[in-house]
């Protein structure tokens, strides 16, 4: 995206850093937080690494050591981060040019491409801004390409000089060269293990290296991919931004799987939750869509087949009809999933959007609503009257908490395997009324 520069913004120990929004007691303590049925370690504080402790280490032998330590587990309640991610992406995409929402504690964001010195202001404040608001801890690195940005942020990251923002514009060449020097080729983004090896014995070992390689060369070897990556590391941008904001006449959600999902059955249910996120913004924003378009994607650097399905279905007239809208999507990709492809991210578009007109403005009761129906001479009911669904299941929802409602395989109380499980795990406090925290004076 010319203009512009690509600042990738991180949230530190994602899951951590929400637990300790609410439980500052775990400040500064060894933290872990673990997969369902508190099986093994998913998630660790920078003072859990430091014990060494892995991800993926299993529970029950850390256990007899935790006391000792002071190493704190906590079981993941993926409600709580979900919707503290949400929060969090908000306030992030409020100071770029675009947002793209990479993962749940990742966000691309486009700055403008000033003096460099702007661009290190706009990041600090991003970070302070997320800090303020939402309570979490995150690093911005700023570069010309979405490679070079993610190397940026582990520079950040690992570097508490930099103070949680790096940007390369800003840095001398020679700081720069012994950064990439130090730093191995499989630490850039989208080089994975294998490629890692291969590169080694090729004699590019460092990400200086890489970022010297012929890349025309690399693709003879390896990939177009990693041709990209080596023009990338050289800041020519190759990998434009998914842009979720920059059209206002669309609204998308959209996001990477927490695990691969490889069935057409699991991807209907993915596309009847997203579906339904994506109706509620239409509601929320007073308008309908004409045109409801569903898609997923594998990941550009996992193994197995390439697919990204892409299928818009046109609507009959505009609506806000949740129930429609959810059809539609769960039906779109149908059977356009292949058999033995691991999508890594979905999503669903709502575009052709006109104004829904005048909002309801009284206060919904839907209970009255149904006694109103009742009254009424038989066959008098019309359809028009009764309260729009979608604003019916907004307000449960505002009000009882999300999964008190929900349509079809949305509505599923127990998340589906894809959206992640929990067993044991802190409040939701920030999703559910009977969680919310009691401040006491
Ligand atoms: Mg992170």
């Amino acid at each position: 995206m010319s203009g512009h520069l690509f600042a990738l913004v991180d949230v530190n120990n994602f899951y951590v850093s929400c637990e300790r929004v609410f439980d500052p007691g775990l400040e500064g303590r060894p933290v872990v937080v673990l997969s369902n049925n508190d099986g093994c370690v998913v998630a660790r504080s920078a003072e859990a690494k430091a014990l060494g402790i892995r991800t993926g280490a299993p529970w029950f032998k850390l256990a007899p050591l935790a006391e000792q330590q002071g190493l704190v587990a906590r079981s993941s309640n993926y409600e709580l981060y979900g919707d503290m991610s949400a929060r969090a992406m908000e306030v992030i995409g409020r100071f770029g040019a675009w947002q793209e929402i990479y993962s749940i504690d990742e966000s691309f964001l486009g700055l403008p491409d000033g003096d460099a010195t702007a661009a290190v202001e706009a990041a600090r404040t991003v970070r302070e801004a997320v800090r303020r608001h939402v309570g979490l801890p995150v690093c911005v690195g700023v570069a010309s390409s979405k490679t070079l940005a993610k190397f940026a942020n582990h520079v950040a990251k690992n570097n508490p000089g930099f103070g949680g923002v790096c940007s390369l514009g800003s840095m001398p060449a020679e700081q720069l060269r012994r950064l990439q020097e130090r730093l191995p080729a499989t630490e850039v983004w989208g080089v994975g293990r294998r490629s890692g090896e291969k590169l080694e014995g090729l004699g590019i070992s460092t990400v200086a290296d890489l970022r010297d390689a012929d890349p025309a060369w690399i693709r003879r070897k390896f990939s177009v991919v990693l041709q990209r990556t080596v023009l990338e590391l050289n800041g020519t941008p190759c990998i434009p931004p998914i842009d979720e904001r920059a059209d206002a006449h669309q609204i998308m959600f959209s996001r990477s799987f927490s695990q691969p999902v490889g069935s057409a059955a699991e991807m209907r249910e993915v596309m009847a939750v997203y579906a339904q996120s994506a109706a509620s913004r239409l509601a929320s924003r007073g308008l309908r869509a004409s045109v409801v378009t569903a898609f997923a994607g594998t990941s550009r650097f996992a193994a197995g087949p390439a697919s990204n399905p892409t299928v818009s279905v046109p609507l009959a007239a505009p609506t806000d009809d949740p129930i429609e809208i959810v059809r539609a999507a769960v039906n779109a990709l149908g059977g356009r999933v292949a058999p033995d492809a691991a999508y890594a991210r979905a999503g669903v578009v709502l575009s052709g959007l006109t104004p829904a007109g005048a909002p309801l403005q009284q206060e919904l009761d839907l209970f009255s609503a149904l006694a109103a129906d009742h009254d009424s001479p038989a066959g008098a009911a019309c359809p028009d009257e009764a309260p729009q669904l979608s604003e019916v299941l907004g307000r449960v929802k505002s009000r009882f908490g999300q999964t008190s409602i929900g349509l079809g395989r949305g509505g599923l109380s127990e998340p589906a395997a894809w959206s992640m499980r929990r067993q044991f795990s802190s409040p939701k406090f920030t999703t559910e009324w009977k969680d919310l925290p009691l401040v006491r004076g």
